[in-house]
This record gives structure tokens, sequence and C-alpha cells, in this order.
């Protein structure tokens, strides 16, 4: 029987960067995935092959709608939607071969077949031709992602009442997307069928769209939606689902109590997600359940088991592929003897529509509700010149600070290229930086991230081109 100092269960963004920590700590190291490609939702079915066609929308859309302004004729466009999906493949397959890669470079070994335990010490792995494996490991790292929720009286039938899996690989452009939840993954996906042709509409439970998010951020990204031409139902209340081969209809409550019908020919359920666990045989090791399906940790994400961790989407918090990859490294430290540190405060959010939207740290509500007195700076991305250059107008950057010590407690941003500016937001919030701080910082000329010093000297009233 092959032994092991650690066993990740899950190849995932946290699984597999686990198991390279590892491996780098010297650990003898497995990794177990069910799939025959490794990289999880992450890599397969969630943020690669989702940026694949947000990326490749978005130069249809720019095409279309921005190009000739900027003096490029390019004659009829059209769609070939075959070649769109089939690149988005070809991104995936690429990147999960990466991942291969990464483990034979750091020698961990790749079982295929599904992982559970047999007893806190030993892995059974059944595999697809009906045989099982069994190793034996003094340490188990559990990484087994999460899969789509839906409401009780939603039955997806993943023709047409679908997942975001499904989304991502339709075969034609829908005619008219019905998107049930105005969360992230909804929006994102919402974008790149609006973005193609599709009518779009969002049904959203609560009063507003991304509504974990800084209330400006939600108010902002609707605005820019709707010019968009994306039709918005906040503050409905979903009762029926039903369809058959061509169409779906579904019916919802407004504010007012009255039942609004919603007739399309795709509807996209995307009201989150929740871990996985099935078929890890957790009962034969002992380990604990929250009441809401994630497996119990402590602070060392250690669960009730002494030997066994958990990481990523399977536990509480965020269910972001970098928190998965973070919390990944931390428990292959702590296995290793190390005292690592996180700071779930500053996890940076992203949405990749166009705006594109960013965040890090407190919203404004949150510190008002916990009674910190704040000072807050925003600056409008219209006046940056690259803004200019670019025709990306829209948006805006507003940093929170601390009213008496002016520590940045929160960065919050809509706009171009946000995905990446909040990075320089995450870093400055790690080593704990003023307003001021950044406000005294060069940052090049034009960019994009000026708008971030801006922002930081419009804390104290002193910003110079707004
Ligand atoms: P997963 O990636 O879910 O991996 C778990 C793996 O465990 C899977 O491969 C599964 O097959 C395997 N597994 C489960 N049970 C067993 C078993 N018993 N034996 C063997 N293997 C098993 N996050 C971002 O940060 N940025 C984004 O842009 C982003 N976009 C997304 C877009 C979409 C459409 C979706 C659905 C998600 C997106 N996410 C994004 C979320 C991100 O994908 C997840 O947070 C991340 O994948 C979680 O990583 P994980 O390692 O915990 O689990
Ligand atoms: P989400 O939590 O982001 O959004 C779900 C939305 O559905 C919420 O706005 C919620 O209020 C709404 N909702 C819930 N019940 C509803 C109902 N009955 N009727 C109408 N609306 C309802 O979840 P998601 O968009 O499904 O994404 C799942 C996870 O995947 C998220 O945790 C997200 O972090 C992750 N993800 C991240 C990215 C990214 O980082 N860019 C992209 C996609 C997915």
């Amino acid at each position: 029987m092959s032994k092991y100092d650690v066993t990740v269960i899950g190849s995932g963004p946290g699984g597999y960067v686990a198991a390279i920590r590892c491996a780098q700590l010297g650990l003898k190291t497995a990794i177990i995935e069910k799939y025959n490609t490794l990289g999880g939702t992450c890599l397969n079915v969630g943020c690669i092959p989702s940026k694949a066609l947000l990326d490749s929308s978005h130069h249809y859309h720019d095409a279309v709608n921005h190009f000739e302004k900027h003096g490029i004729k390019t004659g009829k466009l059209s769609v070939d939607f075959k070649q769109m999906i089939s690149r988005k493949d070809e991104v995936v397959s690429q990147t999960c071969e990466g991942i291969n890669f990464l483990m034979a470079k750091n020698k961990i070994d790749v079982f295929t077949g599904v992982g559970s335990f047999k007893d806190a010490t030993h892995i059974n792995i059944a595999k697809a031709d009906g045989n099982t494996e069994t190793i034996e490991s003094k340490n188990t790292i559990i990484a087994t992602g999460s899969k789509p929720a839906t409401l009780p009286f939603i039955k997806l039938d993943k023709k047409r009442v679908i997942t975001s899996t499904e989304a991502l690989s339709l075969k034609e452009i829908p005619k008219h997307l019905i998107v049930i939840g105005g969360g992230v993954i909804g929006l994102e996906l919402g974008s790149v069928y609006k973005r193609l042709g599709s009518e779009v509409s969002v049904i959203e439970y609560m009063p507003t769209i991304v509504p974990t998010m800084d209330k400006m951020l939600s108010k902002e990204l609707q605005k820019s939606l709707k010019k968009q031409k994306v039709k918005f139902y906040t503050s409905h209340k979903v009762s029926s689902v039903t369809g058959n081969a061509k169409e779906v209809v579904i019916t919802a409550e407004n504010k007012k109590g009255e039942t609004v019908e919603f007739k399309g020919d795709y509807c996209l359920v995307s009201v989150g997600r929740r871990p996985f666990t099935n078929g890890l045989g957790l009962e034969n090791a002992g380990v604990k359940l929250t009441e809401r399906g994630q497996i119990e940790t402590n602070a060392h994400l250690q669960t009730n088991i002494k030997n066994i961790y958990a990481i990523g989407d399977v536990v509480k918090g965020a269910m972001l592929a970098h928190k998965a990859s973070e919390e990944g490294e931390f428990v292959a430290e702590t296995i290793a003897g190390q005292k690592p540190h996180m700071d779930y405060n500053l996890i940076p959010g992203v949405v990749y529509t166009w705006p594109e939207v960013a965040a890090v740290g407190k919203t404004e509500q949150e510190l008002k509700d916990a009674g910190v007195a704040i000072k807050v700076g925003s600056f409008p991305m219209r006046a940056l010149g690259r803004a200019r250059a670019s025709m990306d107008l829209e948006g805006q950057v507003k940093v929170i600070a601390d009213a008496k010590t002016d520590e940045i407690l929160g960065v919050h941003m809509i706009g171009a290229r946000a995905a990446d500016m909040i990075a320089a937001a995450v870093v400055a919030m790690e080593f704990r930086a003023s307003s001021e701080d950044i406000a005294r910082t060069s940052h090049a000329h034009p960019t994009f991230t000026e708008a971030i010093k801006e922002a930081c000297m419009a804390v104290e009233n002193r910003a110079i081109h707004s």
C-alpha cells in the first residue's frame, strides 16, 4: 500500500495549490481527482471558461459598437459561435494540461477516481474500471469544492433550465436568456450572451444586484448594464419555472405582490453554490459538517479530526478560487509545522463584467453599522485622460479611510481594468497604508490607476482632476 505524508482530495485551485506547496515543503504528496482532467470547477467549468467567453464577447461587442468611432471600418460582422466555444475549450484544455505538468514537476502522485475515507488515515480510490485502490496518509486535505445550488421547485433539465456549466457550452446563442439571480455568475454569463445578441432578463430576489457588494458598485453596475440593454427585475421572488423542449416560463412575485410572467428559450439558474461532500465517506473518519453542509473547521482549517483539514468552497467563506488557493498554501505550511497567517478581509472580490467591478476590505455600510468613523474619497473614471483615450469613461474608484488614523479600510471600484487594479489596493491594505500614503505615491500617467491615487487625494478633498 502506498503511504503519503499528505493526500489531497480534489484538484481545484484549492487542492492543486495545496499539493504543490506540500511537495515544495518536502512532504510526500498525493492528489485524488474524480474527473479525468485536473483543475476543478475553476479551470474546467468556472473562472477560466467564463473569462474566455467574456473576452471573446467583449471583442465582438467592441468591434460592433466602438471600432467605427476609433476609425476602424470592419464591414458586416457576425459571430461564429461554434468557433468561440471551441476556442474556449482549447483555453480550458491547455490550462488543465498545465496542472498535469506542475504535478509531474513537483513529483506529486496523481490518482484518478473518487476518493473516500476508509478511516481517518486510509483513503479508498474508486476507479472508473471498477477497481478500488487504498492508500495510507498521515494527513488529508479535503478540497472537494462546490456544485451549483438551485431552488426546491426548480427542475434543472440542463437543456433549457441550466446552470453555469451548461451555459458555458451552449450550441446556440439564446434568443431570450432569463437569469435567476443577479449575482456574479448571472451578471458575467448574462453579459456574454447580451453582447452576442440575446435578450437578457435578470430576476433578483434582493432590492439590488450583487447585493453583498458596496451599494455604490451595485448601483453603478446596474446603470451600466441597463445601458447595454440588460433588463433587471429586482425585489422579485421567483415562484415557478416550467418548460418544454423549446421554451421556459418563469413566474415571480414583484414588490407589490403581483405575479409577473417571463418567457424565454433558456433559463440560467445562478442563485449560489453549495459545498460538495457526496461520496467522501466522512462518517468513516468521523468528520463533522456544519448545518449548512460545509466541512466544519477551526482557525487552522483543521476539522474535528486532527489530521484532516479542509479548504476552499467546501468550507465557510467566499467561494473564490484565490481564497481556496490561499487556504491551500496555509494548510500545507501548517502541516509542515510553520505558523502561516491569512487575512480574510483582504481577499478581493471581482465581477468580470464591462465595466469591471472589484473590491477589497469593508463596505461603507459595514463600517457605518460597526460605528466606525470614516472619511470617503471618490474619483470618476471619466476625468482620466487614459479613460478618454480608450473611450472607457464609466465608473469610479471609492476609497474609505478611518477618520482618525487615515488607514484605508475599503476600496471599491468599477471601471475598465478594475479587476487588475484592485491588486494595488490589496497590497496597500496589507501594509496598512493610509490614504495619504497612496496619495503621495507616483502613479504612471496616463493610466487607469491614477483614479486610485486621485480617490485617495479626494479623501482629504484635494483631488487634482475633479
Ligand atoms: P473546485 O474547484 O470545485 O474543485 C473541487 C474538485 O474536487 C473538483 O475537481 C471535483 O471533481 C473534485 N472532487 C470532489 N469530490 C471528490 C472526491 N470524492 N474524489 C475526488 N475528487 C473529488 N472564482 C474566482 O475567484 N474568480 C472567477 O472568475 C470565478 N469564476 C467562476 C465562474 C463560474 C461559472 C463558476 C461556477 C465559479 C467561478 N469561480 C470564480 C469560483 C471558483 O471556481 C471556485 O471558488 C473554486 O473553483 C473553488 O476551488 P476548490 O478547489 O475549493 O474546488
Ligand atoms: P452569488 O451568491 O454571487 O449570487 C446569487 C444571487 O442570487 C444573489 O444576488 C442572490 O440574492 C440571488 N438569489 C438567491 N435566491 C434567489 C431567488 N430565489 N430568486 C432570485 N434571486 C435569488 O452566486 P452565483 O452568482 O451563483 O455564484 C456562485 C459562487 O461562484 C459565488 O460565491 C461566487 O463568488 C463564485 N463566482 C465568482 C466569480 C468571480 O469571482 N468573478 C464568478 C462566478 C462565480
